[in-house]
């Protein structure tokens, strides 16, 4: 199973939820959201090939945290993977609007500089503005579209420019996450979890609760599990040698 977003440094214990991850399996995506958790969170990794970390710093942060934008320069050139980064365009976030676009556009213009890199980008009422700042810097990397909620247009937009989308099982569960996510290309589609900050059952979701949205992928495209298991595995291949 694949868990392309999960924030395994925010769980209340974080060495734990890695442990299991690695003895059950699971392939993870391990984000951060700050650049100053970024050698911490690689450390929870270190004993697991099957876990990748990801160098982040959440839009939702930006106007607190762009002084460490230096630091995400500095460390850029020895993480492979980046996220989460990207643009929140929500009332609550709105206000800080040009802090956001002065950090993921630093930060993309780092990803571009440094040859490319595989990102996970947040993109919440925000597709139109992230697809125009990913389209005017070819060589930046392959985005991945983190719980993507845009229209149908953008996810069309999105599609054309190139993009992968990773989709949970919060996502799944209402009728909208599941419209876009059945127009998604199947070899442009991962599992994710946004645990512990997505919910399922009233609870954190956790890494291994993707396999609700293998279940999910199944109902929506008429597969069985087995697979969707064996197609997402092979595009985390696919994704993880480009
Ligand atoms: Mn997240």
């Amino acid at each position: 199973m694949i868990d392309s977003h999960c924030h395994i440094d925010l769980y209340p214990d974080p060495q734990m939820v890695a442990n299991d991850c690695e003895s059950r399996g699971l392939c993870v995506l391990s984000v951060t959201t700050t650049p100053s958790a970024w050698s911490g969170t690689a450390a929870l990794a270190s004993g697991s090939s099957r876990i990748k970390t990801a160098l982040g710093l959440h839009p939702q942060l930006a106007h607190q945290r762009k002084s460490e934008l230096p630091l995400f320069e500095q460390l850029l050139i020895d993480a492979h993977y980046v996220g989460e980064i990207g643009l929140d365009g929500a009332p609550e976030f709105r206000q800080h609007w040009n802090d956001q676009v002065l950090v993921f556009t630093r930060i993309l213009d780092a990803c571009k500089k440094a040859g490319g890199r595989v990102m996970s980008i947040h993109s919440r009422r925000a597709a139109s503005a992230v697809l125009d700042h990913l389209e005017e810097r070819p060589g930046v990397g392959t985005p991945i579209l983190h719980w993507f909620s845009g229209s149908q247009s953008e996810l069309e937009r999105a599609v054309a420019y190139g993009c992968w989308f990773s989709v949970g099982p919060a996502m799944l569960v209402g009728e909208k996450g599941r419209r876009l996510a059945a127009r998604m290309p199947r070899d442009r589609i991962l599992t994710e979890s946004d645990g512990p900050f997505a919910r399922v059952d009233g609870r954190s979701a956790l890494p291994w609760d993707v396999e609700r949205a293998v279940g999910c992928l199944s109902d929506i495209w008429n597969e069985p599990a087995k697979s969707v298991e064996a197609l997402l595995h092979n595009n985390v291949m696919r994704l993880a040698s480009s």
